[in-house]
């Protein structure tokens, strides 16, 4: 078991589980004696959603941003893919993004982790498809963060509201739909080349959209012109496009449709 392994099976084992109205206290501010504490030395796993947001802040391709600024760990019982933060080399391992004076410098694009921070959301089929157990909150309390000794009282659905999480909930549900695939439930692998495929649509968005309109992609697949448009120009709508065309060439759901000439040609070739 690594470490990630083992912090999850203490969190399902021994935190207190807690509903969307469970309350809490906690304030955290730049003159806390903490501040910037909790910017280092972290795991923190990048959804397809952060890496677009950051990506996007920082005026970088997702191709730059996941050289610069990533790791992608690789493990033989990975059912996909996944993208971590990386930490500086540097003594404390401190956050790239993090400043002494400002803290956060891409606090309006952090990632979803560092948005919840201190609640944390456990979900026991991630790992275990056949968990019944439900999703639930728990709050992660750190010996060095001094912000759960702040009087400022709040629910846990106060506190998703007032970080912005929602657009990433959102983001989070969809990836979810893919990542946790009832496919995977028959003990099934993605083979190389649909990792990689899972790879470029969920975290290389860039290279996505070029494979989407730099090839004869829309010649085979039918999407009518206005989806086109939106995707050409919106990363989310590319992303939410690039859902469903994994849904469709993973696990074989009608997400997608093949344009009846592709799909004509197709069949002449393997009957020739
Ligand atoms: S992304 Fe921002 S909030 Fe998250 S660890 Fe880095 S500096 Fe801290
Ligand atoms: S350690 Fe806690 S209180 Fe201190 S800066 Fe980080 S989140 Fe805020």
């Amino acid at each position: 078991m690594n470490g990630v392994e083992r912090l999850k099976a203490e969190i399902l084992r021994d935190y207190p589980r807690y509903t969307e109205d469970h309350r809490f206290q906690f304030r955290c501010y730049q003159q806390i004696s903490c501040f910037n504490k909790c910017c280092a030395d972290v795991n923190i796993f990048l959804s397809p959603y952060d890496i677009l947001r950051m990506k996007n802040h920082l005026g970088i391709t997702s191709e730059e941003f996941l050289k610069r600024y990533t790791l992608m760990p690789t493990d033989r019982r990975q059912k996909y893919p996944v993208v971590l933060l990386e930490m500086t080399e540097t003594e404390d391992k401190h956050c790239p993004f993090v400043s002494a004076e400002v803290g956060c410098t891409i606090y309006e694009d952090r990632p979803w982790a560092c948005r919840m921070y201190p609640v944390g959301l456990a979900s026991p089929a991630e790992d275990n498809p056949q968990a019944e157990e439900q999703e639930f909150y728990f709050l992660i309390k750190d010996t060095f963060c001094m912000g759960h000794e702040e009087d400022t009282g709040w629910t846990i659905r106060e506190w998703i509201r007032n970080q912005g999480i929602e657009p990433y909930s959102e983001m989070g549900k969809r990836f979810k739909e893919v990542a946790m695939h009832n496919w995977f439930e028959k003990g099934k692998d993605l083979s190389p080349e649909k990792m990689q495929m899972f790879f470029t649509v969920c975290y290389n968005l860039d290279t996505f959209r070029r494979m989407v309109f730099e090839s004869s992609f829309l010649e085979k697949f039918d999407v009518d012109e206005a989806r086109q448009e939106s995707m050409r120009h919106d990363d989310v709508e590319l992303l939410k496009f690039g859902f469903d065309w994994l849904k469709f060439s993973l696990f074989g759901e009608p997400t997608i449709t093949i344009k009846p000439s592709a799909a004509a040609a197709a069949k002449a070739q393997s009957s020739a």
